[in-house]
């Protein structure tokens, strides 16, 4: 019979107990998937001067590689509307 043991993983980030094949923790887990997800983001003024040239948001994330989605996401963070640029 074989032994099976059950233990637990260490987060990389807090050290607290997580899933024993996760790297992180939950919470951990989510706030490394949000800095993935944000990582990448220009500054504003970046962004303001972009959004002028592309006109919409799918040559916006086209010119950052990245979905419509994510740079319209990215204008409201910031608070930039296509509509109302300046
Ligand atoms: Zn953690």
């Amino acid at each position: 019979m074989k032994k099976y043991k059950l233990f637990h993983n260490v987060c990389m980030d807090c050290g607290n107990k997580c899933d024993r094949q996760a790297d992180r923790c939950r919470s951990c887990a989510a706030k490394n998937n949000m800095l993935k997800r944000t990582y990448n983001r220009p500054p504003k003024e970046q962004l303001i001067k972009d959004l002028l040239e592309s006109k919409t948001y799918l040559a916006l994330g086209a010119k950052h590689n990245v979905s419509n989605v994510t740079a319209r996401k990215w204008c409201k963070y910031y608070g930039i509307n296509k509509y109302n640029v300046n």
